[in-house]
Formats: structure tokens, C-alpha cells, sequence
């Protein structure tokens, strides 16, 4: 990409984690920074929230590598190999979400764990009714491990009435640790906005909050968007009415017209698709939908603007007849979806 810059918003990410304290006051948080901070850059954000939260919390241990060792990180669970334990780097936790993994600990590592219980994704973890028999093999073949956590994931918040009943599968197999091990945790960003969800997971003292940080959800509930993406006009080309613009002749200009290219495309997903059902019907409905349905993706100040004959690989070409050239283009990407290496820009105002 030439010219696209991601800028992000540290104070709307602070608004966001002091609503997730202010919803669960008490409650630990954990800040999930997994998948390069959900696209917004690893480094970056996790600098930002290392002295703003109780632990952060990736999914993989080349993860944890990259951030500063002066906070304790848990990686979730799913599993972690063998040697994974052997790294040297006391703010790490691992989690355990499989019995036959306590052997592999080398037994003279001191470790902090947190342990997985499944309670219906049956994807991983370590069945509620093992947790004792689990938590007992810690203690008794490798007592120089600490068990520090107890978690589950609550995988459908959407719906509110399975939810709470996982949260009573996991509420069983963990009260009798509530003092003993110090951090029980179930609420995900989803799970800390719903009242009825979070009320139920009051015997817990911690959450893990991704998405609401980043503002990817509770948008209704006062959260806020984090990120915006910039993109310059690297070009200008003046274009005659009955000219083609770009690939394939696809676009025939109807009248004098400034035709502004931007260095992005198709790898930053603009103007990707993967329709392969190519009939005339198809066609024409999808002609139909996109006239009046138009919804743009690029704006300048002054609202949306069209998108010329059709984004490839590394360009798009816009209408700039009327603009600034000068003015950059917010372009509606996800940082999910978008590469990773899109230079970010951290915005932080006292
Ligand atoms: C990703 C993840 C989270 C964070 O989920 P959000 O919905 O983004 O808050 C919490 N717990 C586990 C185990 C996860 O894998």
C-alpha cells in the first residue's frame, strides 16, 4: 500500500476500558491483545494498556515475546506445545486446558497457570468435572507450578438463557475455589454489557475484554470507534468525457473529469470479491442493487465519493473532480480484514 496510514484513537481505546471498569466494577481486567490487537497493531496498544490493566492476554506465545515484560500476559488457551514451556520469562501464564500437558511441565520450571474448563464449546479444556482431579495433579506432581486462575468461555452471549446456564456449569466446578486460587473469570467483551450475563458471573473477580476495547461492539452503549484508516491521492490524471478509465475499459467518463488514484487495492481489501456465479440475471440484479443501494466507502470531509471502474491489486481510482487533492480520504476498511503491516499512528491527547 502507498500512502495508507491507520490511526488510532488512544484515548477512545482508554474511554473504552474505563466503561468495561465502570460496568464491572471490582473485577479485574484482563486486556486481550490477541491477533496484533485485533488488527491495530500489537505493540502499539499493548504499551498503552500494560500499566492500565491487571494482565493482558494473547493467544500465542510468539505473541507474548513482543511485549514488554514488565506485565504478566496469559495466553489462552487452545493449547500450547511442549517446548512453549521452556522459555525464560516470568511474566508469562499459561493456561491448561488439557490434562496429558502437566507431564510435559520440565519439573524444576516455576510457572503461573490458569486453568481452561470447558463448558460447551467442546473444543478444548478441561471438563468441569475434572477440575479437581486436575487442579490435585498440579499441586501434588508439580508443586512448584502455581494454579492462579480458573476460566471458561462464554461462546454465544447472543443467546442469554444457554449462556447462563454455562455460567452455572462453571460457577459449580469453580466456587470452592473462590479465595483460594485468586482469579476466576468468565465475561468476554460481550458478556461485561449484558446485565443479566454479567450479574450471573458475580462470583467471578475478572474479566477478558477484546472487542469493546477496540469499540468493535457496545457502540450503543456509549463505547466508542477506535480507528480510522487515511489514504492519500498519489496521482491525478485529467480524463476527457468519452475516455476510458482503468483495467478492461469498464469505465467510460461522461464528462471532463479528475481522476484521483490511491495506492490500495485489492490486498487491503477494497473492492474484493469472490463472486463466481456469473449469470445475466445475477448480473443485472447485482447492477440493480449497487445503483440503488450505493454506499461508499471512501469519504472526504464532505461525505462519500465513487469509486472509478474497479479497484485491482494495489489501486483503486476515485472521482476527484471536486476535491482537495491535498485532503486525505478516510476509507472504511476492518483492521481485521486489512494487512497488518499498515503503518499505524497512534493518537494519545492529555
Ligand atoms: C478472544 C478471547 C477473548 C476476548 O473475546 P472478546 O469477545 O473479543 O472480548 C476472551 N477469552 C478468550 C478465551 C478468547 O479467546
Amino acid at each position: 500500500m502507498k500512502g495508507l496510514t491507520c490511526e488510532i484513537s488512544l484515548n477512545n481505546v482508554e474511554h473504552n476500558l474505563n466503561l468495561v471498569k465502570k460496568f464491572n466494577d471490582e473485577k479485574k481486567v484482563i486486556g486481550v491483545i490477541k491477533a496484533n490487537a485485533y488488527g491495530l497493531g500489537l505493540e502499539g496498544i499493548s504499551d498503552f494498556l500494560k500499566d492500565k490493566v491487571d494482565y493482558l492476554a494473547v493467544a500465542e506465545l510468539d505473541e507474548a515475546k513482543r511485549i514488554s515484560q514488565d506485565v504478566e500476559v496469559l495466553i489462552l488457551s487452545p493449547l500450547i506445545k511442549e517446548e512453549d514451556f521452556l522459555i525464560d520469562q516470568d511474566n508469562i501464564i499459561f493456561t491448561i486446558d488439557n490434562e496429558e500437558i502437566i507431564d510435559k511441565i520440565p519439573e524444576d520450571k516455576e510457572l503461573k497457570v490458569h486453568i481452561y474448563v470447558d463448558t460447551g464449546m467442546n473444543r478444548m479444556g478441561i471438563k468441569p468435572e475434572n477440575l479437581d482431579k486436575v487442579i490435585n495433579k498440579i499441586n501434588v506432581n508439580r508443586p512448584q507450578v502455581l494454579v492462579h486462575g480458573i476460566y471458561t468461555h462464554l461462546h454465544n452471549t447472543k443467546n442469554v438463557k444457554y449462556t447462563l446456564k454455562q455460567i452455572s456449569v462453571f460457577k459449580k466446578a469453580s466456587e470452592k475455589y473462590i479465595g483460594k486460587i485468586p482469579m476466576i473469570h468468565a465475561l468476554n467483551s460481550s458478556g461485561t454489557i449484558n446485565d443479566e450475563i454479567r450479574n450471573a458471573c458475580d462470583f467471578t473477580n475478572a474479566v477478558r475484554a477484546g472487542n469493546i476495547l477496540y469499540g468493535y461492539e457496545g457502540l450503543d452503549k456509549g463505547f466508542k470507534k477506535t480507528y480510522n484508516y487515511y489514504a492519500e491521492i498519489i496521482n491525478v490524471c485529467e480524463v476527457k468525457a468519452g475516455e476510458h478509465v482503468g483495467y478492461s475499459c469498464v469505465y467510460k467518463a461522461k464528462r471532463n473529469m479528475k481522476v484521483g488514484v490511491l495506492g490500495i487495492g485489492n490486498i487491503e481489501h477494497i473492492g474484493f470479491s469472490r463472486d463466481i456465479k456469473h449469470n445475466i440475471f445475477y448480473d443485472l440484479v447485482k447492477v440493480i442493487y449497487n445503483h440503488v443501494k450505493y454506499r461508499p466507502i471512501i469519504f472526504s470531509k464532505n461525505g462519500g465519493i465513487r469509486i472509478v471502474s474497479k479497484p485491482n491489486m494495489n489501486i483503486t481510482l476515485v472521482d476527484a473532480t471536486n476535491l482537495d487533492i491535498n485532503e486525505k480520504l478516510r476509507i472504511e476498511i476492518s483492521p481485521i480484514l486489512a494487512e497488518s503491516s499498515i503503518p499505524k499512528i497512534y493518537k494519545y491527547e492529555q
